[in-house]
């Protein structure tokens, strides 16, 4: 009869989701109109349990798709046209956590945030910190290889992973690298788990390696007139050697989106905003923060560095709230995460705004400077279809102007749906042959998350609903 009905011949009745299935349909990019459909709805409970759903699947020739928080920016974890989607959210037990051995192993469920408060509540740092930590999911993070504003100093989210349990077709479970800092034996499969998307594996449970908390942690936000002042100082910390912990930017628009908010208000005159932060040491952190003050205060219109608690959270409070404040503008946002070389930076945010107002639109970029990572962001309604199809022709040269930069498509979100058939314009023939290569060995019946990540402009033949629906 239906999926439902016969998914409840290898699963618990409590794993299928019966009602409030529509909520499983979309993610971030519901914004940009983007929603699917889907023949069922299951929550595991247990890595078993994921095997016999994949299983089922691989058995009956229906895509499974896996979701993890649903606060991707791609598009990855939307059903295009049927199939199961597959919720992580139930597998958030913490398995194991040896703080003096700085480690734990998690479910894919867990939080990002719980598994940051649980280290930090133990002296620890789980360093990886994308912003919306309190919806995503550690295995959505490693599916994406999520990056944030700390990636600068201490890499994304694959730099923490020491070993993944993941389920692969036609329904296995396997079980890469552990509670080991160091592992070269075979062909680096974990790798390849991580920033798949839910291509080649459904990402189960995690070990993580953490870190010691830096004892202290100063943030210094700059102020500057324009784009070329901003770049400016960002070349000259990195080119003073200072170690900082995370190197941000804003561009002008972006603070006239999310300035209204910004803590104790902006100077007049402000284009450009460069938030970096010194970590360390209490003595290191205070020589660092002074040194970053000399760095950042050349031709500065002005510069905050606060020093109490309070303060500094809420500064990166509203930092993480600075792509929220975007979307509210018109109700809706295009916004892609394109990755430069670093000396190209000031290139990639004039040439953003440059095609957005060529194609009359609202424009903005803000991101990770230090890694060379923008979010080139056009503002529009979220139901107004002209307007979207312009900001989705503007997206599409954004990615030209990365790869022209020596760049790349995307820094930190992926590929998914929303960027399906820009990898041929990255790579030449043959890496993208090697990609397509993989996949048919991990997913010979190419049913995981089918549609994402390597497959073609045209989406291979799927079509998904566009427009909202309820
Ligand atoms: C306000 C806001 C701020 C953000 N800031 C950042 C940021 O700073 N840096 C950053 O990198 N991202 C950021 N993001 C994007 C998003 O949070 C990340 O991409 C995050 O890693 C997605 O995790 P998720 O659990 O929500 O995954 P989902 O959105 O549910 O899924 C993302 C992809 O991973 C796959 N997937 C999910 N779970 C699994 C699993 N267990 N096994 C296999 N595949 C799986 C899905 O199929 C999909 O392809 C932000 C999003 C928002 C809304």
């Amino acid at each position: 009869m239906t999926v439902v009905h016969d998914l409840a011949s290898v699963l618990p009745s409590e794993s299928i989701l019966v009602d409030g299935t529509s909520a499983y349909l979309a993610d971030e990019t519901e914004g940009r109109g983007f929603r699917g459909r889907a023949d069922a709805v299951v929550l595991p409970s247990t890595a078993d349990e994921v095997a016999r759903v994949l299983a089922w699947c691989y058995e009956h020739d229906v895509p499974l798709i896996p979701r993890g928080g649903g606060t991707g920016y791609a598009g990855g974890a939307v059903p295009l046209d049927g199939g199961v989607v597959l919720g992580l959210e139930r597998m958030a037990r913490v398995r194991s956590f040896d703080p003096l051995l700085w480690r734990m192993c998690v479910e894919a469920g867990v939080t990002t945030a719980t598994v940051r408060r649980l280290a930090r509540e133990n002296g620890l740092q789980f360093p990886p910190d994308p912003g919306a930590s309190e919806q995503s999911q550690i295995g959505g993070n490693i599916a994406t290889n999520a990056g944030g504003p700390h990636a600068f100093k201490n890499g994304v989210t694959g730099a923490w992973v020491t070993g993944l349990e993941a389920v692969v077709p036609p329904g296995e479970i396997v079980t890469v690298g552990g509670p080991i800092r160091k592992d070269v034996a075979g062909y680096d499969l974990k790798s390849l788990l991580i920033g798949s998307e839910g291509t080649l594996g459904i990402i189960t449970a995690a070990w993580l390696r953490l870190l010691p908390a830096p004892e202290a942690a100063f943030p210094v936000a700059a102020f500057y007139a324009g784009v070329a002042e901003g770049c400016g100082a960002i070349q000259r910390v990195m080119g003073s050697g200072l170690q900082v912990a995370a190197l941000e930017y804003l561009d002008g628009p972006t603070l006239g989106a999310a300035g209204g908010s910004f803590p104790e208000g902006l100077p007049d005159g402000a284009g450009f905003l460069v938030l970096a932060e010194a970590d360390g040491s209490a003595e290191g952190a205070e020589g660092l923060r002074s040194e970053l003050l000399d760095v950042l205060s050349q031709e500065a219109l002005s510069v905050r560095a606060p020093t109490e608690a309070a303060t500094i959270a809420a500064l990166w409070r509203w930092r993480e709230g600075v792509s929220i404040a975007v979307g509210a503008q018109r109700g809706g946002k295009v916004s892609e995460d394109i990755v430069v070389p670093l000396d190209r930076l000031q290139e990639a945010i004039e040439g953003t705004l440059e095609i957005g107002e060529r194609h009359g639109l609202p424009t903005c970029s803000w991101g990770h400077a230090g890694d060379g990572n923008l979010h080139s962001t056009f503002m529009v309604a979220r139901d107004d279809e002209e307007r979207l199809a312009r900001a989705e022709a503007a997206a599409d040269e954004v990615f030209e102007l990365a790869v022209r930069l020596g760049g790349s498509i995307s820094g930190e979100h992926g590929v998914g749906w929303m960027k399906r058939g820009q990898l041929a314009r990255q790579w030449g023939p043959r890496a993208v042959e090697l990609h397509a290569e993989i996949k048919r060995v991990f997913d010979p019946k190419g049913l995981l998350n089918p549609g994402k990540k390597i497959a073609a402009a045209e989406g291979e033949g799927f079509e998904p609903s566009r427009g909202l629906h309820p």
